[in-house]
């Protein structure tokens, strides 16, 4: 009970610490980029550690592939392309799309039923 307990204080805890991490990487991105890169790394070691995940908003801040810490316009480039916001890592080249809702015109998918 209280092993249980003790874990998820550290799953806390290492939420917290990747946050924070994403944080510096924010504030240190624009002098120092290659620093920046160093607390993504960090942070995505925490999780992989604890089992904690990157809360969605965070990871669309780094490059999954080459693990950038990507800033829009500097170290990534971000299209829409009808359905999804493409990400383009200026580093690797490589790209993510992330499917996204729009609430002003309805998606012309079919009905479900
Ligand atoms: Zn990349």
């Amino acid at each position: 009970m209280t092993r249980k307990h003790r874990k998820r204080w550290i799953k806390n805890i290492a939420g917290q610490q990747i946050k924070r991490l994403f944080e510096l990487a924010e504030s240190i991105s624009e002098a120092r980029p290659p620093m920046a890169d160093r607390y993504v790394h960090i942070a995505r070691r925490i999780g992989m550690r604890h089992r904690v995940r990157i809360p969605a908003h965070l990871k669309r801040r780094m490059c999954k592939h080459c693990g950038k810490y990507l800033v829009p316009g500097r170290t990534c480039r971000v299209r829409l392309n009808g359905t999804c916001v493409v990400v383009t890592c200026l580093a690797c080249g490589k790209q993510t799309r992330y499917p996204y809702h729009h609430d002003r015109n309805h998606t012309p998918n079919k009905e479900r039923e």
